[in-house]
């Protein structure tokens, strides 16, 4: 029988990033940060151990410092964290109140930073709003940091990592992923994170396996032991049996072999059975994403969340930056369509040198564009860079949030400026560029019909329209179970929306994360879409799932999808035809 040591056990965390594999782990735990022993220091010691605090924070900013300039230019995006971590060091509320705590309960400076930051911390962790909530861990950062200098514990120097392994760590903070070889690396599996962390957003791009927000991995995790990481369902296997493996193995082959077939296939156009040609596009947060979209088969770019770029900083990026910015993604997708979202931010991506009012209500607060309006210098600044990009590729202008006539005409109004201000300045720019709105607003579907005739396509934004259409906040595992995209509520305001398009001679797209599965592909192309825009992975298996469909069978399909009235119903149905579909298809 087994020991117990090695009894293989089964950890549950967040998907981060498809793919499984198997291999050694290595852990970057850092030893002896957790147990901070209280001990008191003498009036005459006072000082000596304020400069200890100080030399110590001096370090950890040098380190940070360090690690910016020698990141490679090509990763240099992944860095602006670290210009934030670095004005935590010296925040007042971490900085001044550790000192005036070792001054005033005369205790060593470890004590009193652990002190604050056990104050400071679940400020954050109570925020409602996620971006603040997931700030909580940048504290945990930097408080690592600075202790590790006090405490003189061992780094694991995770820049030498020269094996093949599987990374296990509490959490892996930006500058952290950064100085890792990351094609080293098999996997990764961390206590903290979701799927929005950092290390989720490089995994993803990477294409390497990962398992995040586990809890307790680096507790039940040794170095060297055999685990396997299933970053699609988020499981980890620790000490996994003979009969373990050779399933995962199996498992392995038949991923790799769906994978390659699929992607064998993805650059196919996604015609369906009787000769109709959709155009699938890619959604990408970083401009190194890009790459991931052509390799998946994508079209051309249906949705760049231009937010990330301004997210993590410590100040707006200027018009040059922007431009660099969206002139390195057109470059790349040559003549393929680029669409550049414009700033959404607040609502779930908050920007840490914003420091308006707290918004009790942040989704239906100052967000995207409502922010932008009221910001037109920051507004003006970003929509001079796109058409100025636009000169180079095929730029589509998509604006978020839209929920009424008023703001289509202020933008238009704002862009009309920005263009103006650029021929005064005699700076090449294009101004006949196509104008979308995201459709994500229940009142932007009641009114369709009058946006149409301003703009030149929609865009769904499902996510947000569910969230507000069923009253179902998008971020809250409590009422995840009723974020239902076949809600017969959506189903006719995707049909209203495009109903109302076609009127007017514009197209309809989706880029919510509803045009990713490709169980939805049929009910989305009879409701009327035009075209489909996902995260890269799901690109082949939209496409694959669109050479399934005959369209002149699904105006038969969508008179039973209009006629059932239960989310459960519509998927049980969709699932049969699906299923029905693929399998003539295999015949055929
Ligand atoms: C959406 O709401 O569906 C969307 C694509 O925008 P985001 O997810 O960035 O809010
Ligand atoms: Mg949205």
């Amino acid at each position: 029988m087994k020991n117990q040591e090695h009894r293989e056990i089964i950890l549950k965390g967040i998907g981060g990033s498809p793919g499984i594999c198997i291999g050694k782990a290595y852990l970057v735990e850092k030893e002896g940060v957790d147990v901070v022993k209280q001990y008191w220091v003498t009036g005459e010691s006072l000082s000596a151990e304020v400069n200890r605090f100080k030399t110590a924070v001096k370090k950890a900013m040098e380190a940070l410092r360090r690690i910016i300039e020698e990141t490679p230019e090509e990763l240099r995006q992944h860095t602006q964290i670290l210009e934030t971590h670095m004005l935590l060091l010296k925040d007042k509320m971490i900085y001044d109140k550790t000192v005036d705590l070792i001054e005033k309960e005369r205790v060593n400076a470890e004590w009193a930073l652990k002190k604050v930051v056990s104050v400071v911390k679940p400020m954050f962790e109570s925020m409602s709003d996620d971006y603040l909530r997931q700030r909580a861990d940048d504290i945990t950062h930097v408080a690592d940091r600075i202790m590790e200098n006090l405490t003189g514990a061992d780094q694991v120097d995770i820049a030498r990592i020269d094996k093949r392994v599987i990374i296990v760590a509490r959490d892996l903070s930006p500058a952290e992923t950064s100085q890792i070889q990351l094609e080293r690396i098999k996997g990764f599996v961390t206590n903290r994170g979701g799927r929005a962390s950092h290390t989720g957003i490089i995994a993803r791009t990477l294409e390497i396996p990962a398992v995040l927000g586990v809890g307790n991995a680096t507790l039940n995790i040794k170095n060297d032991d055999i685990i396997v990481v299933d970053g699609e369902v988020g499981t980890v296997i620790v000490n996994p049996t003979e009969q373990t493996l050779v399933a995962v193995e199996e498992h392995i082959l038949r991923y790799e072999h769906q994978k390659a077939s699929m992607v064998r296939k993805s650059h196919l156009p996604a015609q369906t059975k009787d000769a109709v040609l959709f155009s699938v596009m890619g959604n990408i947060e970083l401009p190194e994403e890009v790459v991931s979209v052509l390799d998946h088969g994508g079209e051309g770019i249906g949705l760049y969340r231009t937010e990330f770029q301004y997210l993590s900083r410590s100040n707006f990026p200027n018009e040059e930056m922007l431009f660099e910015n969206y002139k390195d993604v057109i470059d790349v997708m040559g003549d393929r369509p680029v669409t550049i979202r414009t700033l959404d931010i607040n609502g779930d991506k908050v920007v840490n040198y914003i420091r308006d009012d707290h918004e009790l209500n942040p989704a239906l607060g100052l967000r995207a564009i409502r922010y932008c309006l009221k910001k037109p210098d920051v507004f003006k600044a970003q929509l001079r860079a796109i058409l100025r990009s636009a000169v180079s590729g095929d730029v589509r202008l998509l604006i978020p949030m839209i929920s009424g006539i008023d703001e289509v005409d202020q933008t238009i109004q704002l862009l009309n400026e920005a263009a103006q201000s650029l021929k005064e300045q005699k700076i090449p720019y294009k101004r006949d560029i196509p104008l979308g709105i995201m459709i994500e607003v229940p009142s932007a579907v009641m009114t369709a019909d009058l946006l149409a005739e301003k703009v030149d396509f929609f865009s769904i934004g499902t996510n947000d329209l569910i969230q507000y259409t069923l009253a179902i906040d998008r971020g809250n595992r409590h009422v995840a179970h009723l974020y239902q995209p076949l809600h017969p509520a959506i189903l006719r305001m995707i049909k209203q929306t495009c109903d109302a398009a076609h009127k007017n001679g514009i197209k309809t797209y989706i880029c919510g994360e509803m045009a990713g599965e490709p169980l939805y592909a049929p009910i989305l192309l009879g409701l009327g879409v035009d075209e489909l825009s996902m995260n890269p992975q799901s690109i082949p298996l939209v496409k694959e799932a669109i050479r399934s469909i005959d369209t002149v069978k699904l105006a038969e399909l969508m008179e039973s999808v209009m006629r059932l009235t239960t989310p459960q119903e519509i998927e049980a149905l969709v699932k049969k035809k699906f299923e029905e579909s693929m399998n003539n298809k295999q015949e055929s």
